[in-house]
């Protein structure tokens, strides 16, 4: 352990793609920075199925190399295994992750201002006074550092979340890549009742290469297993395997005194796909917003962090974040015939070319009050409702 305290404007906890994208927006003006990772590598180890809508070119400059894939269509398999194919104007990325997380690191790692520090893990932080001023003392397996502004990106697990008192439910996730011959162009959602909090998926990663997974909030292993025999995959097509946990829920507080947290480990994670990546990408730019305008100002009070980061943060992606948990509760009340009577509604009253899953999924009340206002929805949302009124505890909860 050094015994030094070295000093820092801003320390940034965890090095995945929230951390190295809001140190990139930093990057733009001269703050110190830490950033702080457990692991030896950015990008290791991969946890993501990697397909993300095409608004990504809209938040950031995307090279191409990172694209190995598009898809036009979202194929949803019901529990009966009766299904429905939607396709809108959109056709969604599959990306190279590591290679995402390591774009933004790439251009920043040789700055002056800026210090990585690899194979170290954030312990703990507590607040100081320090010319009157309040700040936090961090520590880590080796140092200990001080900071005006301290950031949790340290995903689902957050410890600096754990120590402001802030937990995620988590989903366990699972999956394998392997060689085989789907459809290319599509991606495949199975739902069941065994993983009714999110669903299996099938992914084309291109070159007949395939991310076949699954999330479940329990018996993951079981039902995993019992996924590939489904689909019929032998263990000898895998080529790796990739776990992980999805943050499940509603977007977290997300201001302190002199602390923010972003990405999975506050939550924005849309509870229908257990996407994490529009959500995090857009919370930074206001993240990024906020802490320039503390250091103008001198601030760094949660009431100044609320302001400026939590508050736009709730009204831009916290809102639809209710809606995508409110849509996921209506999910896992679905019985398989429901399901077929939901797709069959969506074939007669032919949406199911407007309907771009991925790309209304992020941010989908527009396509909910087009869903909602179709006359023959309605009445099966009202006997739905009346069937599950614990649905309308829940709305009430979320509101
Ligand atoms: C199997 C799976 C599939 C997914 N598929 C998709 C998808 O297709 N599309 C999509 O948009 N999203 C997907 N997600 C979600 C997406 O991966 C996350 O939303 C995203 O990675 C969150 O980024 P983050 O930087 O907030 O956290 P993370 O990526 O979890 O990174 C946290 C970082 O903090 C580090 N860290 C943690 N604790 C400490 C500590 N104490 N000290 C130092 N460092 C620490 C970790 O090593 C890690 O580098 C998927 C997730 C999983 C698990």
């Amino acid at each position: 352990m050094n015994r030094d305290i070295s000093t820092f404007d801003v320390c940034i906890i965890g090095g995945s793609i929230a951390g190295n994208y809001l140190c990139f927006l930093l990057s733009k003006i001269n703050l110190k920075i830490a950033i702080i990772e457990e692991h030896d590598e950015i990008g290791q180890p991969l946890q993501c199925a990697g397909i993300i809508s095409q608004k990504l070119d809209k938040l950031i400059d995307l090279p191409k190399e990172l694209v190995l894939n598009r898809i036009n269509t979202a194929k949803i398999v019901g529990p009966s295994g009766v299904s429905i194919k939607l396709s809108g104007n959109e056709k969604p990325y599959i990306i190279d992750r590591i290679e995402l997380d390591r774009l933004f690191f790439n251009k920043i790692k040789n700055k002056e201002n800026i210090s990585y520090f690899f194979g170290e893990k954030f312990k703990s932080f507590r607040y100081l006074k320090d010319n009157q001023q309040k700040t936090v003392l961090i520590e880590t397996t080796k140092r200990r550092l001080k900071a005006k502004i301290l950031i949790g990106c340290d995903g689902p697990l957050s410890s600096v979340a754990k120590i402001l008192r802030v937990k995620n439910k988590n989903l366990f996730a699972t999956q394998i890549r392997i060689k085989s011959k789907f459809n290319e162009n599509e991606a495949v959602m199975f739902f069941d009742q065994k993983w009714k909090e999110l669903f299996g998926w099938i992914v084309p990663e291109g070159n007949n290469i395939y991310r076949i997974g699954m999330a479940s909030s329990k018996n993951i292993k079981k039902n995993f297993h019992e996924f590939l025999k489904r689909l019929k995959i032998k263990q000898e097509q895998k080529i790796d395997q990739q776990g992980g946990l999805i943050p499940y829920g509603l977007m977290n507080r997300l201001a302190f005194d002199n602390v923010l947290l972003l990405g999975d480990s506050a939550g924005q994670v849309k509870a229908t796909t257990g996407g994490g990546i529009i959500m995090l990408l857009t919370a930074a730019k206001y993240a990024a917003h906020c802490i320039k305008l503390c250091f103008k100002e001198r601030k760094y009070s949660r009431e100044i962090i609320k302001k400026y980061y939590e508050k736009p943060c709730k009204s831009i992606i916290g809102k639809e974040l209710k809606i995508h948990y409110l849509i996921r509760s209506f999910l896992e009340k679905l019985s398989p015939k429901d399901f077929e009577k939901v797709f069959r509604i969506i074939k007669t009253s032919k949406i199911e070319n407007l309907i771009s899953f991925y790309g209304d999924m992020d941010f989908p009340r527009a396509l909910i009050f087009k869903i909602v206002k179709n006359p023959q929805f309605f009445p099966f949302l009202i006997k739905f409702l009346l069937k599950n009124p614990q649905i309308f505890t829940k709305i009430m909860h979320i509101i």
